[in-house]
């Protein structure tokens, strides 16, 4: 198939992605309750499925994807998946202690478990172990890639705000320019093809970049790389599921685990015990407490990060972005989503709650109207904030658990969208082997 094609859709009333769904199996993990229907979990209760399980799916939130699967970036980022933790951090990291609006930012807390998760984040800011999260992030990446178009395949693209729009990395000095072109040239081997771009090169790809022009180095150019609503995205995923048998438990959180013999045999939820077989955990920024409750430490900080999303003001122009932008200079993430723009940024290390910080909101704005102007309607500014589940290294923790009907999918950091469907393949593929 042609790199970056859709598959063909399968014979009408089946869909692509059930085609080689395998029948039921009475083995030891036939029947899996996943924890968590965020994006990560209902990709893992779909991969489940397929691969002939009984699949019951339970979340503490009334609906699915209300948590860090809401709001984000929307972009499908199966190319460019540097992890956060770079040799350049370090020394900046006075600056990231010190100053409340830097783009990323540490807030120190007094907790024992954020400042092992530093320690072992400052080791990840090696050479040699970022290049390999880089490459381990891109395999799965392509992986992802994969399964998602399936689901994709014969899905209405336009509910789910997909588009195959491309992306544009905007470095804004030679020397972040000659770092990015670096971080392409470790990714060539595994990823799709990327080129540099010079600024009129770039302004012909996405004209809306004018106000860019003078303030640009030039910028990375990934023409595969897609975009979708990640709430659309769940809502999609709980319908066909539900159509196939899969169980839901909303507005059900689980409290405790109940264990005989090292096995978990029925969870603590406020509708009662509920007897389990096999146990995935897919709770996102509250896997690390969950496994607290299970006996063992997950290295996973919350990664607190805001987005606005605005209307389009005239569709037909070319004054807001239809390609995806990063702006690497302001750290910030513009992604069309129809008639909106979702604009996405700021990462704080240690932050806890979802609140929503004004200020963080209004430079979000500040920064849309400083490279889009009045593209978008500013009266009408939907302000979000959500945490991301980051491990050290940016790498999802996917497979066993020290429980041995435990299995785990998390810690997705910046990019679970992006690698849900890859990683609920792998963790299907695990328990197969199991
Ligand atoms: C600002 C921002 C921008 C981002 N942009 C992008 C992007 O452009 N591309 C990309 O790929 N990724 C992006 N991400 C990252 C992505 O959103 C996350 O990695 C992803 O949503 C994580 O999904 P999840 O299913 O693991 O977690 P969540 O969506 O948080 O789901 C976890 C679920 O577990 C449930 N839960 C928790 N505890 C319990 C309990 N005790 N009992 C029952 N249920 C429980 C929660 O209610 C929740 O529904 C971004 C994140 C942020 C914050």
């Amino acid at each position: 198939m042609e790199r970056g094609a859709l598959p063909q859709a399968g014979p009408s009333g089946v869909k692509q992605y059930w085609q080689d769904a395998r029948p039921a199996r009475p083995d030891r993990f036939g029947h899996v309750t996943v924890i968590g229907a965020g994006i990560v979990g209902l990709a893992t209760a779909a991969a489940l499925s397929r691969s002939g399980r009984t699949v019951t799916v339970l979340d503490a939130a009334p609906a699915v994807g209300t948590q860090t699967s809401f709001g984000n970036g929307c972009q499908l980022s199966y190319g460019y998946v540097a992890p956060l933790a770079q040799p350049g951090l370090i020394p900046e990291l006075p600056h990231l202690l010190l100053s409340r609006h830097a783009p990323l930012r540490i807030v120190p807390r007094a907790s024992p478990a954020q400042w092992r998760w530093m320690l072992q984040f400052l080791a990840a800011c090696r050479a040699a172990r970022a290049s390999a999260g880089s490459l381990r992030l891109l395999q799965l990446g392509q992986a992802s890639r994969t399964e998602t178009e399936r689901w994709l395949a014969d899905a209405d693209h336009g509910r789910l705000g997909f588009a195959r729009a491309g992306k544009l990395v905007v470095l804004p000095t030679a020397e972040s320019l000659r770092k990015a072109q670096a971080q392409m040239e470790l990714q060539a081997a595994y990823g799709p093809p990327q080129e540099v771009v010079p600024e009129a090169a770039c302004l012909r790809i996405e004209p809306a970049l004018r106000r860019f022009a003078g303030h640009m180095a030039g910028a990375i150019h990934t023409p595969s790389e897609c975009v979708i609503d990640s709430h659309a995205l769940c809502q999609d995923l709980e319908r066909q599921l539900r159509a196939r048998g899969v169980a839901f438990r909303l507005g059900t959180p689980v409290r405790d685990f109940v264990r005989h013999g090292g096995r978990v045999t029925h969870l603590r939820t406020d509708a009662g015990t509920l007897p389990v077989d096999g146990v995935v955990l897919a709770c996102g920024p509250a896997s690390a407490a969950m496994a607290r409750r299970l006996g063992f430490p997950l290295p996973i900080q919350p990664l607190k990060g805001y987005s606005i999303t605005l209307r389009v003001r005239d569709t037909g122009a070319d004054t807001a972005p239809r390609v995806s932008v990063t702006d690497a200079a302001r750290k910030v993430v513009y992604a069309r989503i129809g008639d909106r723009l979702r604009v996405a940024g700021m990462a704080e290390i240690g932050a806890t709650g979802r609140h929503v910080d004004p200020a963080r909101i209004q430079e979000l704005v500040a920064h849309t109207r400083a490279a889009f102007g009045d593209a978008v309607d500013y009266q009408d500014v939907e302000p979000w904030a959500g945490l991301r589940p980051a491990t050290p290294d940016s790498v999802p923790i996917i497979g066993a658990s020290p429980c041995p009907n435990v299995f785990l999918n998390v810690g997705h950091g910046a990019l679970g969208l992006t690698l849900a469907f890859g990683s609920a393949q792998r963790l299907a593929e695990h328990l197969d082997a199991a």
